[in-house]
């Protein structure tokens, strides 16, 4: 290490493409100055099994879209893909290359079987400190400090910067707050610092300077900081409008959080909202760069109802992309405007985490106490709003769900309301550091018996799918039969069942495959179980277009705005164009500015088509200034082709326009030129 000059930092994130919480502390770093690379060390994979795997490091999942022909299971990451030689290699060969002073890396409980291989990669900078940060470094300290130099437990923003600065100064590391370290084999664990409630670093306008590396699939590849330019990544932006989470669950740490604090009689909110100014100007640069829909990552968006309502306004004002959201029971039941704010704003799909339909295992086993009662009154809140999309969360594979706890998921499985709605099964994972864990531990605690908690997860799709003749037939033989029988079962139900879900998925595969007629029916089947489904009306007015029936295109476009008015930019642009073709030039602005508004101009063509149908609704409705400016400004986003026919078409433009009678002989060209 070399003092007196800023510290070069580079941060390890394991099979997370987004790392929100790396990003937070790279823009801490940058804004003091310092140089800091973030390596995702391969990023989030998933493959689809028939079967659940065995000897699983992280939760598998089974849910009704995947499943919408047959039982799959979604098994992730380390599971399905672990890391190669090679990449572990040249991720230690590129860490050589950088030389940073600093290495630093987020753990999971579920990667600690590779720490040893990671932390060797680490070491191979000579004189580089190494320092390990996030929820299991925070649990368990002693564990990282066998390999690292240090350990950051809590939040770890202004540990690093402090870290970093000793870089500059050439001070002595080892007495900044919530540093862990060994000194001669004795653990020595500082003092945590009062965490921070006047400062986020969730967004910096700095945060272009810190550079990506993707080390995946056996290569390493530089990326931009959104990972915009690597193919398959972020179609969503994820952020968060708060910090800290009001829940405690068995099976997590995050809720247990604040506890490091308070066991140092330090006080930590459970949650601390951002500025809202602050959220709206990076979601609008999320926007600027393209993203086209936004998942809020807050485990329950939980805020005063005086932020939400102004966080929403202000969303809908500036942002207005849809959005995904987890809204908090008591918050939605007891103040309905909250979820009507939130509708305008753009929600789109929300979950209901239901856990276990069994209230004993939810209050005693999983420590969550909001009763089934209220639970079913949310999902009835939520479903049937205009096209809110709606997911259940339910646990599987429990050692502590006895037979009357798994009669009691299936009843209240029944019970759900199903219109555009989906069940998610997790498969439970007893990670290290959670009280759940802890509990499956103790003696005492019932074996698992997977074979039979395999068979009730597909019972539980079976009572989602199947009416109650049916499902009453197969459960009276649950007990005689195998998995794989009740797969099969499930195959032949999902044959003869479609939920309006399934039947909107199948219709967009049929138009993939350019069957419009049968994309139709589809979608027509849809909207007879589920009237207000904005999908199916949007994939029925793209059929109707594909089968040149523009009118009828126009009402389904028309309906799905009625069901969802935010709307899509798709939609909003076919409108416009739409009413182009009718003739109706003004009308057609109103809908064209909107596509506007929900487009990024980093989606160039789209961008720049836009525009010129915008010019040409101004140029019919007279306007030939205003067309040609738009012209002007298409120019910079079309492809070449475009680009050369707009050029000629905005130069005549303007020589009508220094004409002697400009307005006439312009307005004789515009009905010509724009054909
Ligand atoms: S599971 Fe979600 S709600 Fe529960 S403690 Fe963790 S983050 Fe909070």
């Amino acid at each position: 290490m070399m003092e007196g000059r800023m510290a070069k930092v580079a941060l390890i994130g394991m099979y997370d493409s987004w790392v929100i919480g790396l990003r937070n502390l790279a823009n801490a770093l940058v804004e003091k100055g310092h140089q800091v690379t973030i390596i995702h060390f391969k990023l989030m994979v998933s493959r689809r099994e028939p079967f659940y795997l065995r000897n699983t490091l992280q939760y598998q999942t089974v849910d009704s879209e995947t499943s919408r022909n047959e039982f799959l299971v979604n098994s992730y990451n380390t599971d399905v893909q672990p890391w190669t030689y090679s990449e572990l290699q040249s991720m230690g060969d590129l860490l050589v290359d950088l030389q940073p002073d600093i290495i630093g890396l987020s753990t999971r409980s579920v990667y600690e079987s590779y720490l040893f291989d990671i932390a060797r990669q680490m070491r191979r900078v000579p004189g580089a400190w190494t320092i390990a940060g996030g929820h299991d470094a925070s649990f368990r300290p002693e564990f990282y400090v066998d390999h690292m130099d240090f350990a950051c437990v809590g939040e770890g923003e202004e540990a690093l910067i402090q870290l970093a600065d000793c870089i500059e100064t050439g001070a002595d590391p080892r007495g900044i707050p919530n540093l862990v370290w060994r000194n001669n084999g004795q653990i020595q664990k500082n003092p945590l610092a009062k965490p921070r409630e006047d400062k986020d670093y969730f967004f910096s306008e700095l945060q272009d300077r810190v550079v990506h590396y993707v080390c995946h699939n056996n290569r390493i590849i530089r990326a931009d900081a959104l990972l915009r330019d690597v193919p398959g990544q972020l179609n969503f932006y994820y952020t968060m409008i708060g910090r800290g989470c009001t829940g405690k669950c068995a099976y997590c740490t995050a809720g247990h959080f604040q506890g490091l604090y308070s066991h140092q009689n330090l006080s930590m909110k459970l949650r601390r909202m951002r500025d809202i100014d602050g959220v709206i100007r990076e979601l609008i640069t999320a926007k600027e760069k393209g993203f086209r829909q936004v998942t809020f990552l807050d485990s329950f968006l939980v805020a005063p109802k005086k932020y939400l309502l102004s966080f929403f306004r202000s969303y809908e004002r500036s942002v207005s992309l849809p959005f995904f959201a987890q809204l908090h029971p008591d918050q939605v039941l007891g103040y309905p405007e909250v979820l009507g704010a939130a509708l305008d704003a753009g929600l789109n799909r929300t979950v209901v985490g239901i856990q276990s339909g069994s209230e004993r295992v939810n209050r005693d086993i999983f420590n969550r106490k909001t009763t089934h009662r209220k639970l079913l009154a949310f999902a009835e809140t939520l479903v049937g709003r205009r096209s809110l999309k709606v997911d259940y969360h339910i646990v599987t594979h429990n050692p502590f769900d006895g037979q009357e706890d798994f009669e009691q998921t299936l009843k209240l499985i029944r019970e759900l309301p199903k219109m555009n709605c989906s069940l998610f099964l997790f498969r439970l994972y007893a990670f290290v550091n959670t009280q759940l864990h802890q509990l499956t531990q103790a003696a005492g605690a019932a074996p698992l018996d997977i074979r039979l908690h395999d068979k009730r997860a597909v019972m539980c799709l079976i009572r989602w799918a199947a009416p109650d003749a049916v499902f009453n037939d197969i459960y009276s033989h649950f007990d005689n039969m195998s998995f794989e029988d009740l797969r099969q079962l499930y195959r032949q139900i999902k044959n003869n069942i479609k939920s309006d879900v399934d039947l909107v998925l199948e219709a967009q595969e049929h138009m993939n495959k350019q069957s419009f007629a049968v994309a139709m029916q589809l979608y027509d089947q849809a909207l007879l179980l589920n009237p207000g489904s904005y999908d199916a009306w949007v994939g029925k007015g793209w059929a109707s277009l594909a089968t040149g029936t523009a009118d009828q295109a126009e009402s389904c476009f028309q309906a799905a705005l009625k069901r969802y008015p935010l709307g899509t930019q798709d939609v909003w642009l076919q409108l416009g164009e739409l009413k182009q073709r009718s003739g109706l030039f003004q009308e057609s602005v109103k809908y064209l500015e909107r596509a506007r508004f929900l487009t990024s101009p980093v989606h160039r063509s789209d961008y720049g088509k836009i525009l010129v149908d915008l010019a040409n609704a101004h140029s019919q409705n007279g306007d030939m200034i205003k067309a040609r400016d738009l012209l002007s400004e298409a120019i910079e986003y079309l492809g070449h082709e475009d680009r050369n026919r707009i050029v000629g078409l905005r130069n005549r433009l303007q020589v009508y326009l220094s004409d002697l009678h400009p307005i006439h002989r312009a307005t004789a060209f515009a009905s010509e030129a724009f054909r």
